[in-house]
């Protein structure tokens, strides 16, 4: 579990900010749900054979002896919230929601305890259009964010339920077959979660992965028909995608579409986006049969992946414009009411106001350190004249001295260079 400190916090503000401007732009609405809920809606939506359920969740008994897990995604819990509000009954929902998600996982690169999600969620919609709405969303963010060349987009299709059971069966015969290159994990699949299977990244089961029988080849009608017309507004639209018959996901509650964006750029932890289409859940957790889709995305592979390309914006460190200094008694005394002018007259304007006195060369000091582009000096002499310096810290140019008056206007002229 990291502590997220101010020389970082610029970038997740940048990276949160750049899919809310999107999710605004989309009609989007936020929800919020708690960072707590029952265990069993976890245990019954994402899975009893399933990593996340079997191992990695942060559950315990409260005062009361009930059982409680830290939600270790979203979808469960906005799904109990749409249920026990009504927001799906007879109206669509295109919602979304973020914040931080716990899992007991092997930390490590990527990986860790308590990270960070942004999750889309779509009730009432049964695609394949907004199928396609929600991906290209994903991959304007992606796009914004600068990492277009960096991730590609990964597709596949689960068919219904009854479809899935049907492979399933097909897939169980295959595995079976070739037990003996089975590893440990997979034996205990072939049982709980075959599909699973197919997701392992052991080298040593490759070969006889890539033969097995494709879900895709097992499609029911509908999902098939679903799945081209997904296709064809992707192509459409332009986004580039790769199939990958072999794309699971770890949850158990996706059918139809799934998919993923993945990046070569950051090891094994490679998949930054992931969703799909869940159009059993509501009713499985009582709710009334509600169509719906939605994707994970991880913030910080997110943020580790937009560092290691070096693709952060300068400016997004850039804190400050302004850095006022006071020496002296008096100009200590006229620095605050000065400060909450500007602030007034300049809503866009970003000041910090020297506080604790100190030496000239400190103060300066200070103002370099702060990153401000300008520092503003107020002394004794600018009191009694009515005027305040301007010292360019990053350019090179003269000191200036003006009259107090002026001071906004060339601020604002200033600013907007
Ligand atoms: P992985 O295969 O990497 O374990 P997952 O399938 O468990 O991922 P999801 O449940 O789909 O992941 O979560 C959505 C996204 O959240 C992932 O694509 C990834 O970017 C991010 N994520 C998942 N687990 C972690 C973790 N422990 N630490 C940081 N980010 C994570
Ligand atoms: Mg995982």
């Amino acid at each position: 579990m990291n502590d997220l400190l101010p020389d970082q916090s610029p970038v997740w503000q940048y990276v949160e900010n750049t899919f809310k401007r999107l999710l605004s732009r989309y009609g989007y609405l936020e929800v919020r749900a708690p960072v707590l809920e029952q265990t069993a809606l976890f245990r019954r939506s994402i899975g009893e054979a399933t990593d996340v359920v079997e191992k990695e969740m942060y559950t315990f008994d409260d005062r009361n002896g009930e059982s409680v897990t830290l939600r270790p995604e979203f979808t469960a819990g906005v799904v109990r919230a749409v249920i026990e509000h009504g927001l799906a009954h007879n109206q669509t929902q295109r919602l979304w929601t973020t914040g931080p998600v716990f899992r007991y996982e092997r930390p490590q690169k990527g990986r860790y305890r308590q990270f960070h999600q942004l999750s889309v969620e779509i009730f009432n919609l049964e695609g394949p259009d907004i199928d396609a709405e929600l991906i290209l969303l994903s991959a304007r963010l992606l796009r914004e964010l600068g990492l277009s060349d960096q991730v590609t987009l990964e597709l596949n299709s689960l068919g219904t339920k009854e479809a899935r059971a049907a492979y399933r069966a097909t897939l169980v015969e295959y595995l079976k077959a070739h037990r003996e290159v089975l590893d440990e994990d997979s034996l205990r699949r072939l049982t709980t979660n075959p599909l699973r299977v197919l997701d392992s990244k052991n080298p040593e089961m490759a070969a006889m992965l890539a033969g097995a029988p494709r879900m895709l080849d097992h499609l029911d009608a509908e999902s098939e028909a679903h799945f081209e017309r997904l296709k064809a507004s992707l192509d459409e639209t332009g986004v580039r995608y790769v199939i990958n018959p072999r794309l699971v996901r770890g949850l158990d509650y996706y059918s139809r579409t799934v998919f993923e964006w993945t990046t070569t750029a950051l090891g094994s932890q490679g998949t930054v986006c992931g969703g799909g289409r869940y159009d059993g859940m509501v009713e499985e957790l009582g709710g009334k049969p509600t169509p719906a889709i939605g994707f994970g995305l991880g913030i910080e592979r997110l943020v580790l992946l937009l560092e290691t390309l070096e693709l952060v914006p300068a400016s997004v460190h850039e804190h400050l414009d302004v850095y006022l200094t006071a020496l002296g008694e008096r100009a200590q005394q006229r620095a605050l009411p000065l400060a909450e002018r500007l602030r007034d007259a300049l809503p866009s304007l970003r000041l910090q106001l020297h506080c604790g006195g100190g030496s000239f060369k400190s103060q300066i000091k200070k103002a370099d350190r702060s990153g401000a582009r300008i520092a503003l000096l107020l002394g004794e002499e600018e009191c009694e004249r009515g005027t305040v310096g301007i010292k360019f810290l990053r350019e090179e140019r003269e000191q200036e001295n003006i009259p107090q008056a002026a001071l906004v206007e060339r601020l604002a002229l200033e600013l907007s260079a």
